[in-house]
């Protein structure tokens, strides 16, 4: 049954370790379908493993990891569900009727699904063990927006935002909001190393499940008291990299009411991407209106390789056919990310060549203040070496016999330089808005909170 999170005192315990637990046979069907990469908890502790596929290829390479990911709910979307009903020799609607405990009743125990045959829960209980998030922080900025901290069973903790409607009117704690956005994450840290930005800093965890991702979603609306309106997956991670699991994640969110879904239209669900071009035509060829973003933030090479350098092998004239093709397969646009960073990417030459790639793509350009990331917090993950300083040279950076790093935090944008560079590009005819920036006195930029502590890592000390 469900691991406690909390023990008598309130305190935080983590799931007990696959070999403290002793091993057991995997008991997911053969052939399930997952696409996970999780770090072995068994007897391998030093592997990562991804695998997509079926249950037999994990228990090839490590018996452990398929106990720990197969037998839990999270790793299931609304496909998972019906491979394992029909393993289970289920009629198909109880696919459904486990999706609509999960997330339109937010069941914390399969005993509450009380449409369901007492076997059959039991039979749940064993093969996808459910343990819901645990929101281990919540902050409110005085704008209404609200940033958690979610942990999930095997300790790992990720970010997630609520961003209510009407800013500055709104006393959230008296009232629901009309209308609720809701930013999550994709992975927990970031392989991808931006210069800017705290989860980068902080290095990479895992991957997160598909039910990890609308866990996130359904904790915030029910927070909130209402439902959400728009999801933008701009939380901690690159979603690409863990396409599968996010796109599951994203049908639980867009699946309606009958089907047990969170009842999110996909026009209302944004995934935001540092621009894995394999990913955009992955995307492209969904058969969903997700809509895309792409975080650009420089349109010169060689500036976007020093801000972005996990995405410095993928190169700008990739990125521009993998939108022009992603517009002539979907009928939609993507929107460019752009943070602004002073004297780095709104020099002359920078916007000049924004204003090229964006026509050239038929995109709207977002503008984006930076949220400046304090030297405080980078996590336990030892990923700060592969943060360079935005402001140091090519040069300098890895260099050998360079100091070791200690990024100088981004300086916060100021308005004049957005409304600067959001002049220029009106002019060139350009569509260009502004994002504002919500709930900086809580450190809503992507990864600052968790990066306050380290709770990114299975294991850490909370
Ligand atoms: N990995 C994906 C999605 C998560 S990041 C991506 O990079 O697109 C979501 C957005 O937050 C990206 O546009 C990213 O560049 C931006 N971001 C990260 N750190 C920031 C900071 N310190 N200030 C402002 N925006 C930031
Ligand atoms: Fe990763 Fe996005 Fe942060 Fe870059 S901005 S490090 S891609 S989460």
């Amino acid at each position: 049954m469900p691991a406690s999170l909390r023990n008598e005192q309130g305190e935080y315990v983590p799931a007990p370790r696959a070999n403290e637990r002793g091993h057991r046979p995997c008991s997911t069907p053969t052939g399930t379908r997952l696409t996970i990469t999780r770090q072995c908890t068994g007897n391998c502790d030093r592997w990562s493993v991804r695998y997509t596929g079926t249950v037999n290829t994990s228990r090839d390479i490590c018996a452990d990891v398929c106990t720990d990911v197969c037998a839990d709910v999270f790793a299931y979307g609304p496909a998972g569900y019906r491979d394992l009903m029909a393993q289970l020799g289920q009629p198909a609607y109880r696919a459904q009727q486990l999706a609509g405990w999960l997330w339109t009743h937010g069941a914390a125990d399969y005993d509450e699904m009380s449409n369901l045959p007492a076997v059959l829960r039991e039979q749940l209980a064993e093969v996808a063990v459910l343990r819901r998030g645990n929101v281990l922080v919540r902050q409110e900025s005085t704008d209404g927006t609200r940033k958690y901290l979610v942990q999930f069973a095997d300790g790992v903790a990720v970010e997630c935002v609520g961003i209510p409607d009407e800013p500055g009117t709104l006393p959230t704690q008296q009232r629901s909001p009309k209308h609720l956005t809701v930013c999550v994450s994709s992975q927990a840290g970031c392989a991808l190393g931006c210069s800017f930005c705290a989860t980068g800093r902080a290095g990479f965890t895992r991957d997160l499940l598909p039910g990890e991702i609308a866990e996130q979603i359904r904790l915030v609306a029910a927070d909130f008291g209402v439902r959400a309106g728009n999801v933008v997956v701009m939380g901690q991670g690159e979603p690409f990299l863990n396409f599968d699991a996010v796109v599951e994640g994203l049908r639980i969110a867009n699946g309606s009411d009958s089907q047990g879904g969170l009842g999110i239209g996909a026009r209302h669900i944004t995934v935001s991407t540092a621009g894995i071009v394999n990913g955009i035509r992955r995307f492209s060829a969904l058969p969903e209106q997700f809509t895309l973003a792409v975080s650009l933030h420089s349109a010169v090479q060689a500036t976007r390789d020093r801000l972005m350098p996990g995405v410095s092998g993928q190169p700008l004239s990739a990125l521009a056919d993998a939108l022009i093709d992603y517009r002539e397969q979907s009928g939609r646009r993507a929107s460019l990310e752009y943070a602004v960073v002073s004297g780095v990417n709104d020099t002359p030459a920078e916007v000049d060549a924004l204003c090229d790639f964006a026509r050239r793509v038929h995109a709207h350009v977002n503008l984006i203040g930076i949220n400046p990331i304090d030297r405080g917090c980078t996590g336990s993950g030892g990923g700060a070496s592969a943060a360079p300083d935005i402001h140091a040279t090519p040069a300098m950076q890895g260099a050998p016999g360079a100091p070791a790093t200690t990024p100088t935090p981004a300086q916060r944008t100021t308005d004049a330089a957005l409304r600067s560079v959001a002049a220029t590009l009106r002019r060139s005819g350009i569509e260009v808005s502004i994002r504002r920036s919500r709930g900086a006195d809580i450190d809503a930029a992507c990864g600052q909170l968790a990066g306050r502590g380290r709770y990114g890592r299975p294991g850490a000390d909370i």
